[in-house]
């Protein structure tokens, strides 16, 4: 499979941020979001066998995992084969997906972590709505958030799909340095959802550079 990084870090944007994980990124992936840090996962990699990845993974003795992108399900045999594999070893294994292909082919061990686009990121058009329908009770669904037509639009799909009564929390992150931090947290508590106000975690430790994970 190609890979462009496998590295240890801090989880940060999910309801697991704060702690260790092992970071497997897979090469490319079929959307251009227009606020996207990852673009360097566009190409390039290199080709990697699925020990030489699990071998790689068990080197940090961390027991969370997180297969990120790109999008990862672009190379859906393998990726499906790596996370299968590492649930069989007994990781905690989170993949992250830009929410535009079938999620259903994933081990139902591994937690999804399912973005919905909203209009901001101009892929909307993309979300792949049946994923919604088959959610699992530890699956999560993320909003990146760029202004407020993207939060009104967050807000009728988490009624529309009942995702604040179906998941812990769906997560509301916003894009970073574009929303008044004070001003977002009012509109989720004026909406009456209960999300979470998902802040890039990465980003305050290692600075604006920090690509997603
Ligand atoms: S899905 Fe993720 S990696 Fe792909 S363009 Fe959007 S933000 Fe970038």
């Amino acid at each position: 499979m190609r890979i462009t990084e496998i590295f240890y870090s801090i989880q940060g944007e999910s309801s697991f941020a704060g702690l260790p994980c092992v970071f497997v990124r897979l090469t490319w992936c079929n959307l251009r979001c227009t606020w996207c840090d990852s673009e360097y996962t566009f190409s390039g990699g290199s080709e990697m066998s699925l020990d030489e990845v699990i071998e790689h993974v068990e080197s940090y003795g961390c027991r969370l995992v997180e297969i990120t992108g790109g999008e990862p399900l672009v190379q859906k045999k393998p990726v499906c084969e790596l996370v299968t594999r590492l649930c069989d070893l007994g990781y905690t294994v989170l993949i992250e997906t830009g929410g535009s292909l079938d999620t259903s082919i994933v081990d139902e061990r591994a937690i999804k972590i399912i973005d919905v686009k909203c209009p901001g990121s101009g892929e909307a058009e993309q979300n792949y709505w049946p994923n919604l329908d088959r959610l699992g009770p530890r699956d999560e669904i993320k909003f990146v958030i760029g202004d407020r037509i993207d939060f009104d639009y967050a807000v009728e799909v988490i009624r529309k799909f009942d995702l604040d009564k179906r998941i812990p929390a769906p997560l509301l992150s916003p894009v970073w340095g574009a929303v008044d931090l004070k001003e977002f947290a009012a509109w989720i508590l004026e909406s009456g959802i209960g999300a979470r106000l998902q802040l890039q975690l990465h980003k305050y430790i290692w600075g604006p550079e920090a690509t997603g994970v």
